[in-house]
């Protein structure tokens, strides 16, 4: 069965990471059942997948409701959301999120999912840096079985991400190293995970108890997970704050945060050199429509998935922003060069909201101030994420119906190799 580990491939990565490692048979029936709880009115005429390949704009005004683009201030009557994945979320077990309530959190998740039609969620420890590392799949993996056909999972953000941070420029990395960072990669995706996340080579820091860390994203070490991804077919959850020339740090993110540098560092043409370097690695570019740095345009964007046809992105709906790289505008409004973008590349968009769940009471804590223990990053977005969900369903709801279908649905399971 899908995702059954072996035991000589667990105990490989127990012995690698140190941790105890759970058998996981991910079901991802959700998946397999697509549109299974849309009510009456809002069935869609959908073909079979491959009748679908390249009509992504097709929907677009065949219905009467399609959602259109109607310039400033027009907004498109919003059609039904399909039963959804989200492919981005995050645990949090507790306050300082190292020892704590795994199953509360994933049951908070449960009913979050419940209430929003999210069928399944991929799960993956958070981009973590060297010193910092806190947890990884062996920690929440147990929590996520009890709830077989939910949930699946990446790996690596706690024990591989750290690892590269160590040394963030380096041009070479010794053989011992590359071997025990191959090792754990490799008994990750033996462990039943579905790629590799959450990995980051930029991540700006948006409060105090954020981490701010770099690395080059040609570093050896991403050069050589992604040949491990390609290797094994699976993908590599990406964040990367985009910088094209040495510039100085946005004002908004000076203001957010104590920990960011002055003057950020270029990456977009070193992520670039990692796309190239094994284009059989699927690699999906974090937080669509959240750009921290200003230049992460619908242009540029689009310059991206021409040149590079192993990239994808997970879209992060804010409810609306004022920002012009934002997915949502005022009221929610689908920007209608967004729509155009998602339309032109129809199999390459997914949503990934990052939400954050855990407890009802590791939020009390984080809420509540506990003088001696300062609240995670993770425990301050639980609350903060809340509406992200939404705002993806509200995105979803003005595309065509088909494309919607695609984003989220169909792309996931062909993108992440959901087993039908
Ligand atoms: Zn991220
Ligand atoms: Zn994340």
């Amino acid at each position: 069965m899908f995702g059954l580990v072996k035991p000589r491939a667990v105990a490989g990565l127990a012995a690698a990471l140190g941790l105890g490692i759970v058998a996981l048979a991910i079901l991802p029936q959700a998946a397999a059942q697509p549109g299974q709880r849309r009510g009456p009115a809002e069935m869609r005429p959908e073909g079979g997948g491959a009748a679908q390949q390249g009509q992504g704009m097709r929907g677009e005004g065949q219905r009467g409701e399609s959602p259109r683009a109607e310039g400033q201030g027009g907004e498109g009557p919003r059609g039904e959301v399909p039963r959804w994945i989200d492919t981005h979320v995050h645990l949090v077990s507790g306050v300082t999120n190292t020892t704590g309530d795994w199953p509360g959190a994933v049951r908070a998740a449960i009913a979050d999912m419940d209430k929003n039609n999210i069928g399944l969620a991929i799960v993956m420890p958070t981009p973590q840096p060297p010193g910092k590392s806190l947890y990884d799949i062996a920690d929440f993996t147990d929590a996520l079985r009890k709830h077989p056909g939910r949930f699946a999972f990446l790996g690596g953000g706690g024990t591989l991400n750290p690892m590269i941070h160590i040394e963030p420029d380096a041009e070479k990395v010794d053989d011992a190293t590359r071997q025990k960072f191959a090792n754990i990669a490799n008994g990750i995706i033996d462990a039943g995970a579905l790629g590799f996340g959450e990995m980051s080579a930029n991540h700006l820091s948006v409060n105090d108890a954020h981490s701010y860390h770099r690395s080059r994203p040609d570093h050896p070490l991403f050069l050589l997970l992604a040949e491990i991804a390609a290797k094994r077919n699976v993908v590599i959850d990406f964040h990367m704050d985009t910088v094209i020339e040495p510039t100085p740090l946005p004002p908004k993110m000076k203001e957010m945060s104590q920990r960011n540098p002055p003057v950020l560092t270029p990456n977009l043409a070193q992520f670039e050199a990692l796309l190239a370097h094994d284009r059989g690695a699927r690699i999906v570019w974090a937080h669509a429509g959240v750009d921290h740095t200003g230049v992460l345009s619908v242009e540029l964007i689009r310059r991206m998935m021409t040149t590079h046809p192993n990239l994808y992105m997970s879209i992060k709906a804010l409810p609306q922003s004022p920002e012009p790289n934002a997915t949502l505008a005022r009221e929610g409004r689908l920007r209608p060069d967004w729509r155009k973008l998602v339309a032109e590349f129809p199999t390459r968009f997914v949503i990934g909201t990052d939400r954050f769940y855990g407890s009802s009471a590791t939020g009390m804590k984080a809420g509540g101030g506990n003088a001696n223990q300062r609240a995670s990053a993770g425990s301050i977005f639980l609350e903060r994420t809340v509406p992200m969900t939404a705002a993806a369903q509200t995105l979803l709801s003005q595309l065509p119906p088909q494309l919607a279908q695609r984003v989220a649905v169909d792309n996931v399971k062909a993108i992440y190799r959901l087993p039908n």
